[in-house]
């Protein structure tokens, strides 16, 4: 399970999150929506430990992200920019992600086919990748620990019509599995086509934690 806890972040006079609790429970897809500016980048950033809150506790499985030995294993994550490394090649890219987490260098194989990045791709640099590819990349490596829990911020960003079916399928199946899925994005009715749960926040603050179907009822 994910878990904010009255979790918040200031920069400077900027409060990018503002006391924030909400739990994402295993076996669904959560969409986390709000505008941009919303806070939804900074609060996927305090749960993988690259931004320290300002107050409250970002916690995955009940643990920091930080104290996790396997981080790749147990938390599948993709940020925006750190899909590919651009001098590398693609499978290079993963291959280094597997032998620096413990992970079998044969799940390689398996999450560029994932991905559908077998072939040509897996031998292109970071930056010869269109940004589709990248993102596919990025997903393949939040793949690669076969983790519990799967935290993607903006993962729609750069897939074509294709690359959206095929991710929408993918993260469904992780739920049905009984992973805890988290999918930020700033557009609604595409969440609504993936996420059967939402949390919604607007300004750093909670405004909805709900199913999608009571959310778009209104309830
Ligand atoms: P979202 O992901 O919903 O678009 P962000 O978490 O990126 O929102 O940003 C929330 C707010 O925090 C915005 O006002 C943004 O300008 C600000 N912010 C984010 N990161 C930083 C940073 N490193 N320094 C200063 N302000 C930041
Ligand atoms: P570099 O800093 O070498 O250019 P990146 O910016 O791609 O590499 O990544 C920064 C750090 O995050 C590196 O330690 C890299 O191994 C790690 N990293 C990259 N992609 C992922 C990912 N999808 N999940 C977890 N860690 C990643």
């Amino acid at each position: 399970m994910i878990l904010a806890e009255q979790l918040s972040k200031r920069y400077g006079r900027t409060v990018a999150v503002d006391g924030l609790s909400f739990a994402v429970r295993p076996g669904h897809v959560t969409g986390f929506l709000g505008p941009n500016g919303s806070g939804k980048s900074t609060t996927m950033r305090m749960f993988l430990g690259l931004d320290r809150p300002s107050a409250g506790r970002a916690l995955i499985g009940g643990r920091r992200y930080d104290s996790l030995r396997h981080p790749l294993r147990e938390v599948g994550a993709l940020l925006e920019g750190r899909c590919a490394h651009p001098g590398r090649r693609a499978a290079h890219h993963l291959l280094y992600l597997a032998r620096s987490n413990g992970i079998p260098a044969r799940r390689v194989d398996e999450v560029l086919a994932l991905a559908g990045l077998d072939g040509a791709a897996a031998r292109r640099r970071g930056r010869g990748l269109s940004l589709g590819m990248a993102q596919r990349l990025g997903i393949a490596a939040a793949l690669l620990g076969d983790p519990p829990v799967l935290l993607l911020d903006e993962p729609v960003n750069g897939l074509d019509p294709e690359g959206v079916h095929w991710l929408r399928a993918l993260l469904r199946r992780y739920a049905a599995e009984g992973r805890t899925v988290l999918v930020s994005s700033h557009l609604m009715a595409e969440t609504a086509l993936t996420a059967d749960r939402l949390v919604v926040i607007a300004r750093g603050r909670l405004v909805a934690d709900s199913t999608v179907d009571d959310f778009v009822a209104g309830a």
